[in-house]
């Protein structure tokens, strides 16, 4: 596998013709189960919650796309940039339990997972190397899920991937001209108008963003300023509590629509150690603002569909809230 940078959009694609064989196999046992007899090699993990020996793991991905060792080796080819797959790709395993997901967790389990997710991403800014680390989780087979276990997936990569250079970018120049952060403008708005806030839970809201790209794309924020992830999750434990349950509630909400959806954290790039490239974001702290979107991926006659390159979503953010807002959750 190898890193390609597209010359038009400067975004960085992985390709390559040695694709790891990710196809289910056929295994009497899950490796991830506590008992596996293939366990993949660990990484990090979280203390129990009630007694189990552990609570949430890192372990490193049986067929990573991206490898640990050696340099990037940024090289040109013509008008063209290239870059070894270096890089981590971790599964991190929310539940000691087998189906125990994210939607059925309890609070204090699902903070441990949050957590982990904070720790793996401060650890692997330490290494000068990764620009950026994301962590996303799909589920359901139209949303590409890998595993049966209930897991998400970490990489760290040598560069920022393209969505979240178009919101680093866009937030850069929003807060040259207003002098604001424009996630914490948009959360001010949405709860005055109180027209698409699904739930406010402590310092966190759960949103369907105005132009939405999938009928009932919803966003989870933080109330108060901060770029960085894993900063909130570090400090305050506390906080994480009630980050955990607004997820829980809000995946219960989005499973009365569709079992399938994407869930990805954006949150600020390494900004621990001076480059070139990472001189241009100073501003970072101020203009970020960290999140998680969640794109379910709906059937029938409510599917988005993306053609001529602009998305179509059939159902209003307005519309989504109503019916997710009045959703039949638990607890
Ligand atoms: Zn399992
Ligand atoms: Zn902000
Ligand atoms: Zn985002």
């Amino acid at each position: 596998m190898e890193l390609r940078k597209d010359p038009i959009t400067r975004s960085w694609v992985i390709t390559g013709d040695d694709v790891p064989d990710s196809a289910p196999r056929a295994e009497s046992f899950c490796r991830f189960c506590p008992d596996s007899p293939d366990a993949p090699q660990l990484v990090s993990k979280m203390p129990g919650v009630g007694g189990g020996p552990w609570s949430a793991r890192a372990v490193v991905h049986p067929t990573p796309l991206y490898r640990i060792e050696g340099e990037p080796s940024r090289r040109g080819d013509g008008i063209y940039d290239r870059m070894s797959a270096v890089g981590a790709h971790e599964v991190l395993v929310e539940n000691l339990r087998h189906d125990r997901q994210l939607w059925m967790a309890s609070d204090a389990e699902i903070q441990q997972f949050l957590l982990l997710a904070a720790q793996r991403i401060q650890d692997l800014k330490r290494d000068a190397r990764f620009k950026y680390v994301s962590i996303f989780k799909n589920h359901g087979n139209n949303a590409g899920q890998e595993f049966e276990h209930s897991t998400s997936q970490l990489t760290a990569t040598t560069f920022v991937p393209r969505r979240v250079l178009y919101e680093l970018r866009a937030g850069r120049d929003y807060c040259k001209a207003k002098e604001r952060c424009v996630f914490c403008d948009i959360i001010s708005q949405e709860l005055q108008q109180n027209q698409r806030v699904l739930e406010v839970r402590g310092d966190f809201v759960a949103l369907c963003p105005y132009a939405p790209r999938v009928p009932y794309e919803t966003w989870i924020v933080p109330r108060a300023h901060e770029a960085a992830f894993e900063r909130v999750g570090l400090a305050r434990a506390g906080s994480v509590l009630d980050l955990g349950a607004l997820l829980r509630r809000t995946l219960q909400r989005i499973r009365t629509v569709t079992g399938e959806f994407h869930l990805v954290l954006h949150t600020s790039p390494n900004t621990q150690h001076q480059s070139k490239s990472l001189d241009y974001w100073r501003t970072i702290d101020d203009d970020y603002h960290w999140h998680i979107e969640i794109l379910p991926v709906v059937a029938g006659k409510a599917k988005s569909y993306t053609f001529k390159e602009v998305y179509y979503s059939p159902v209003t953010s307005e519309s989504a809230v109503k019916l997710l807002r009045g959703a039949k959750i638990e607890g």
